[in-house]
């Protein structure tokens, strides 16, 4: 059976403010490891975002592709698939990764900006994208509680390459406990991290929303691979 690798969690220095990784240095980075694409998921306007609150809506959502639109063009004749994703934040720390979603349906919709978590879920899912709890039981200072939404995900991340071992296995208890499907990521921010966690494929996805076909097909894993531009692991 053929294998793809997917980065499904990644941060770049252009949309994120936490994130240090350039979009040339994301291809030259996933490329040497052999990956087959990457979804680019900035933290949303509503999280740890690089973008200027105040200007327009139409405005801040260019800003904010402007990071995957950068990524997709340093990949040009690459071979890596770049596709757009969202990493949003529904408040308190919870944060959840949006594939399909697009920046042609964002600027349409600003009201995601003040709906409650449930309604906002829900409002993604109705209109056809895909919801993954990135990192559900991470527990850290910033975190004040853990919300959970099983009914309202189509998944959850229960692999992510920062969290503490205990939080990605209560994350594979709970996934197993409500039968959600479930994604890995690497919560990539610099190119010095020294550990990726890549989502494993068995059809190479043509759009974003290939990634459920590929869980649904059930032949889908994970696969921890080492950064070849750092010598040690962090
Ligand atoms: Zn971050
Ligand atoms: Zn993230």
């Amino acid at each position: 059976m053929s294998e793809y690798l997917y980065e499904c969690h990644l941060h770049t220095a252009v949309a994120s403010k936490c994130g240090r990784i350039t979009p040339e240095e994301v291809v030259r980075l996933y490329t040497a490891m052999g990956y087959a694409g990457v979804f680019i998921t900035d933290h949303f306007l509503n999280g740890n975002s690089a973008i200027d609150k105040s200007l327009p809506w139409k405005e801040k959502i260019d800003l904010y592709a402007d990071s995957y639109r950068q990524v997709k063009k340093a990949a040009e004749g690459s071979g890596l698939d770049v596709f757009f994703g969202v990493e949003y934040h529904t408040g308190n720390a919870a944060e959840f990764l949006l594939y399909g979603i697009t920046p042609e349906w964002l600027y349409e919709h600003e009201e995601i900006m003040d709906m409650s978590p449930r309604k906002v879920l829900e409002f993604f899912r109705e209109n056809g994208i895909l919801v993954y709890q990135a990192h559900p039981m991470r527990m850290r200072g910033y975190v004040p509680f853990i919300s959970l939404f099983p009914d309202c995900v189509d998944g959850i991340e229960v692999y992510n390459v920062g969290n503490e071992p205990i939080a990605n296995d209560f994350a594979q208890d709970y996934a197993r406990r409500y039968n959600l499907q479930t994604i890995c990521g690497s919560d990539l921010h610099r190119i010095t991290q020294g550990t990726a966690a890549a989502f494993v494929s068995p059809i190479r996805l043509t759009e974003p929303k290939d990634i459920k076909k590929a869980l649904d097909m059930g032949g889908t894993g994970m696969r921890i691979m080492q950064n070849p531009f750092v010598e040690k692991t962090e």
